[in-house]
């Protein structure tokens, strides 16, 4: 299984990609954890990231698919893996589509969580209140909000256009929005069986 999980900040991704990537026996790969933790170490792939993190704004391309490119060429990824946060940009969905070319393999789906804004920047300031995540102030949420906005959303459009589209709504407890995405997953998958049948 080769999913992604897309939706803004807040929607949730975190939460259910560790859930439907253990479903599916695959590892969850979220690049703002990967960067988090690179920060985190003081690497020197956190040092490059954190100004851009710290204030909203995507980390440039480069940066980002060079280490997702690395990451995905670790063997536990062979088998299949659940992308949260990962691609944001033109040319991050680009780059993916060359290394899974590359690799001979497809992706099955893309899962799209969506919660209103309200709701999003309620759900991130209590976050922040628990976790104090550097970008978790409420002028860098708004930020992080209007960056999705602006350079992710307009994706989710590429990926209807190629059949791999699951919208979910994100809202509910956890367990009701992972039924959600498992039936989405099912459905989508039932489909696709139904019109490649001969
Ligand atoms: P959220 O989606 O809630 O903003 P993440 O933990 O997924 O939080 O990402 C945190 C930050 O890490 C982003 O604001 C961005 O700076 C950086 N980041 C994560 N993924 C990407 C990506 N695919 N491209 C560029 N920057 C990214």
């Amino acid at each position: 299984m080769r999913l992604l999980l897309m939706g803004p900040p807040g929607a949730g991704k975190g939460t259910q990609a560790a859930v439907i990537a253990e479903r599916f026996a695959v590892p969850a790969i979220s690049t703002g954890d990967i960067f988090r933790a690179n920060v985190a170490q003081r690497t020197a792939l956190g040092v490059s990231a954190q100004e851009y993190m710290n204030a909203g704004e995507y980390v440039p391309d480069e940066i980002t698919n060079a280490m997702v490119a690395d990451r995905l060429a670790a063997g536990d990824c062979d088998g299949g893996f659940l992308l949260d946060g990962y691609p944001r940009t033109p040319q991050q969905v680009a780059e993916l589509d060359a290394i899974l070319e590359i690799s001979g393999v497809a992706l099955d789906a893309v899962v799209l969580l969506e919660a209103d804004p309200d709701e999003l920047v309620s759900r991130l300031l209590a976050r922040s209140r628990e976790q104090g995540r550097a970008d978790d102030t409420e002028a860098v949420i708004r930020r992080r909000l209007e960056v999705y906005a602006a350079e992710t959303g307009p994706l989710a459009a590429g990926y209807a256009a190629r059949a791999l589209l699951a919208t979910v709504d994100g809202l509910g407890a956890v367990d009701e929005v992972t039924e959600r995405i498992l039936g989405a997953l099912t459905s989508m998958s039932a489909q696709r069986t139904a019109t490649s049948a001969p």
